[in-house]
């Protein structure tokens, strides 16, 4: 199956309606695959609950403003004090104080007696999680509510002008996607950096979650097509076990791999791998045996595989420098950091922050300096997983994933409303 010839519709597509959007009106548990962005607004979605009937029940409805707290705001709204104490120690006992954040809204209704009848709190970043405490038997009781999400399955086509997130915001969507994309799905794959050109492609079919018509967060990518001048690469989300989905290309090959392509998000290289041999005589360069980016101090450096630390400390010329082991005779050292985030023996995960960019040792200015070894010789990181064969889904499984992956790509390329998933666990049946 060729996946050049499934894009053939996209001058219909772009030109016509750029997204498309499928309501299957499934419910959702907390599927909750790519957090909110930090920087995204998440809109007001007003209480869930709407409040007594009861005439002689006053109720405030409030978000807090920066610099609040909940006892501020509701004092400033006149909530009478006298319950306060009790209210607060339901209502931490199953939050946490630290949880509480400006744009986070509450709303509490007061009787003619001045008693707190109901207070019901919603943070802005998961509205769908609320708390609510209520009156019972004279004792507060809090609890967190899970209100359920509608899911929607939606198309988004871009072609690229500057970069992915900038064009993937162009089309109203947030970073949350366009990391989704960058740094999980296409992560060990694509180096967006390096090789996307101006005219390249994307589609994307993902779910959004909301409340009503409010958005509250993105669900999971199922597929996604990169298209460019230097690299394409189609992604399709596939459980292969229960619980277990991940991305793999047109042909069932994972795009997992053991490494990802870079151990910092930024990705100005500013020296590449060079096997050239130190020659005295002639002063020749030495050999550079890793890859220099050059990043801001401070800027999170992550491992590029799983493993386990050993050795964090200070080293001669790389200054600050953690090195970790990996399965099948693998290390990859990360140098001249200004902190070093773990400890000697931790085991840690693939892209698990373990220092941050700095300039000790012998270096110039701030840059990461990142070496692969394998069984003791350096290689270039930056070809790692070119030459890694990688599994392909068993063929038990490889009919059941080209019946989703087709459902998919028809979604991308014709947005069929009666689209439906192949009998996977990936997703909800409709
Ligand atoms: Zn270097």
């Amino acid at each position: 199956m060729r996946f050049g010839s499934a894009i053939r519709f996209w001058g219909i597509l772009l030109s016509g309606l750029a997204l498309m959007v499928l309501r299957l009106g499934m419910s959702s548990q907390s599927s909750a695959a790519i957090a909110a962005h930090p920087g995204e607004e998440v809109p007001f979605v007003g209480p869930p609950i709407p409040p007594p009937p009861d005439d002689s029940t006053r109720t405030i409805v409030a978000a807090l403003r920066r610099g609040d707290s909940i006892d501020r705001s509701l004092k400033q709204h006149r909530v009478p004090s006298h319950q306060l104490e009790r209210l607060y120690e339901a209502l931490y006992a199953v939050i946490d104080p630290a949880q509480v954040k400006p744009g986070d809204y509450y709303e509490i209704a007061i009787d003619t007696s001045d008693a707190i009848r109901r207070f019901c709190y919603t943070p802005h970043r998961t509205p769908d999680r609320p708390i609510e405490v209520e009156l019972q038997d004279g004792q507060f009781v809090a609890r967190q509510l899970q209100l359920p999400l509608e899911r929607r399955v939606e198309r988004l086509e871009v072609q690229i002008k500057y970069n992915l997130a900038n064009a993937i915001s162009a089309a109203g969507e947030g970073g949350a996607l366009s990391d989704a994309l960058v740094d999980d799905i296409f992560g060990s794959v694509i180096d967006f950096q390096r090789d996307l050109r101006r005219g390249d492609r994307l589609g994307v079919v993902f779910e959004k979650l909301y409340i009503g018509e409010h958005f509250v967060r993105y669900g999971d990518v199922l597929l996604a097509h990169y298209e460019g001048e230097r690299a394409s690469e189609l992604a399709v989300r596939y459980a292969a076990s229960e619980g277990e989905a991940a991305y793999y290309n047109a042909s069932g090959h994972s795009l997992g791999r053991m490494f990802v392509l870079k151990p910092l998000a930024v990705n100005r290289i500013t020296s590449h791998f060079s096997s050239q041999r130190f020659h005295p005589v002639l002063k020749k360069q030495r050999p550079h045996l890793g890859t220099d980016y050059g990043a801001p101090t401070g800027t999170p450096v992550w491992t590029t595989a799983r493993g386990q630390v050993a050795f964090a400390g200070r080293k001669g010329g790389y200054g600050n420098l953690v090195e970790v082991v990996h399965p099948n005779g693998y290390r990859t050292r990360y140098a001249h950091l200004s902190k070093i985030l773990v400890r000697q023996g931790q085991r840690v995960q693939q892209k698990e922050i373990i220092g941050k960019v700095g300039a000790t040792g012998l270096a110039t200015g701030p840059h990461l300096h990142y070496e692969l070894i394998k069984n003791g010789r350096h290689i270039n990181a930056e070809l790692i997983n070119a030459s890694h064969a990688v599994p392909i889904l068993a063929d038990d499984l490889l009919s059941d994933f080209v019946r989703q992956r087709d459902a998919l790509v028809h979604v991308l390329e014709f947005g069929s409303r009666t689209w439906r998933f192949a009998s996977s666990s990936t997703a909800a049946p409709l």
